[in-house]
């Protein structure tokens, strides 16, 4: 199909997706248990704006004519890769796969989806709006099932031209190592993180500061890739930014994903919470302390609720300085110096995401650069949108999702080289 055409249809899913925006929600959230409030424009209200931004772009991207000597030709023509793979999580199925899908198929691929096993409801009714919208039949797949068998199967099939993931780390390393088993397909991974988010003395407002960084860590319970896990203080204010942040945490409503007053819904699965305890458990006999939360909540509602948590007292070596707990669990380390606080931050094996809070102007910069991650988020923490590249660096992943460089991941380049 001509750019032109696949622009309509990608105009025509996102009129779809805004038109069904709440039972696509709805859908989604009794799926996976996030918090409807925030669902509603991180998932369908995404999602419409992605499939929006690549139908624009793509009648936008050329070929380039190389600057040769005058004898010959060269063109560079951008093509499609073919066939793309992707295996998405179950954090916020609707946005990430649309990150995924919207530049593939703006692209002129055909994709082959595979959601996570307890998030599957609205990708394959997105599947469904696609259909409607007129996306020819086969060109997008969405098949369910566990990873270790529909995911495995995806991931080596010698007719996948390129597979991109969104998930834990350790599913990424075997990704790779079904590359190797199977056809040397490209693999993208956007994988974990350990976020610093770094509270210096002279941030603008503290108050502010505390109340956007509480979200940063307990929106969606924590179950965020870029989620700032780890709070680094600077001493002087180390109590009292502590406070402020507990303050805000615990006016946080926890409770029914579908109740428009919860701010903040369920953990996915009982296994994220026992793991999420457990970590909070493990931190306690390395010596930490618990200023917040630490508990499963409303259990006799049934559903896998926990309190936003705080942790003091961390060192940077504790496993909770060190591991993705991927749930409301915050790690907070006092720092005396801006080199101590990059060190710190620096120190594990992720590099995703990163907040700096400061009115210094330099030192923001200075930061910025010294820091090992693909967002840096100064005086905020969120919110970055699709005009923007999202990857990783380190143990984070390699590619991006969202902008033109998304692109990148979704196209061939192709060189003719003709004698005239
Ligand atoms: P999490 O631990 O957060 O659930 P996973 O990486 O296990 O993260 O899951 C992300 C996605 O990867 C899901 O769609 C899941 O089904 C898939 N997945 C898990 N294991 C494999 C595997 N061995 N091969 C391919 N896909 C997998």
């Amino acid at each position: 199909m001509a750019p032109a055409g696949r622009k309509k249809v990608l105009h025509k899913i996102a009129d779809i997706i805004e038109r069904d925006a709440l039972a696509l929600t709805v859908l989604g959230v009794r799926d996976n248990g996030t918090e409807i409030n925030m669902a509603l424009k991180a998932e369908a209200g995404s999602a419409a704006g992605t499939f929006r931004y690549y139908a624009e772009a793509i009648d936008k991207v050329y070929g380039e004519i190389a600057p040769t000597d005058p004898s010959v030709l060269g063109l560079v023509h951008r093509e499609a890769v073919g066939v793309v793979g992707a295996i998405v999580p179950w954090n916020f199925p609707l946005m990430i796969g649309a990150w995924k899908l919207a530049p593939a198929l703006a692209a002129g691929n055909s994709v082959v989806l595979k959601p996570a096993e307890t998030a599957s409801l609205s990708l394959l009714r997105l599947a469904e709006i696609c259909t409607e919208a007129g996306l020819p039949d086969g060109v997008l797949n969405v098949v369910t099932g566990y990873g270790h068998e529909t995911g495995a199967a995806l991931a080596l099939s010698m007719d996948v031209d390129v597979l991109v993931f969104t998930g834990s780390g350790m599913t990424g390393r075997r990704l790779l190592e079904y590359s190797a088993q199977s056809n040397l397909k490209r693999v993208y991974l956007e994988l974990g993180g350990k976020s610093p988010n770094i509270v210096f003395a002279d941030a603008p407002d503290l108050d502010q500061a505390a109340k956007v960084s509480a979200m940063g860590i307990f929106r969606n319970s924590g179950q965020v890739c870029v989620a700032g896990s780890r709070l680094l203080v600077e001493r002087s204010i180390h109590d009292e930014f502590v406070d402020r942040m507990a303050h805000h945490a615990k006016a946080l409503k926890v409770g029914d994903p579908l109740d428009l007053g919860s701010q903040i819904g369920a953990v996915n699965s009982d296994r994220q919470l026992a793991g999420n305890l457990g970590f909070v458990d493990d931190a306690v006999r390395d010596g930490a302390q618990i200023a917040l939360g630490g508990s499963r909540i409303l259990e006799s509602t049934g559903g896998y609720y926990m309190e936003p948590t705080i942790v003091t007292g961390v060192d940077p070596s504790h496993k909770l300085a060190q591991q993705e707990v991927f749930g409301p669990v915050l790690a907070v380390m006092p720092f005396d110096t801006e080199d101590q606080a990059l060190r710190i931050a620096n120190g594990t094996d992720y590099g995703l995401a990163a907040g700096v809070w400061t009115s210094n102007l330099s030192r923001a910069h200075r930061m910025i650069r010294g820091l090992q991650a693909g967002v840096v988020h100064v005086n905020t923490y969120g919110g970055p949108d699709n005009t923007v590249p999202l990857g990783g660096v380190k143990q984070s992943g390699n590619g991006h999702d969202k902008s033109m460089h998304a692109l990148d991941k979704y196209t061939d380049l192709k060189t003719a080289w003709i004698q005239l």
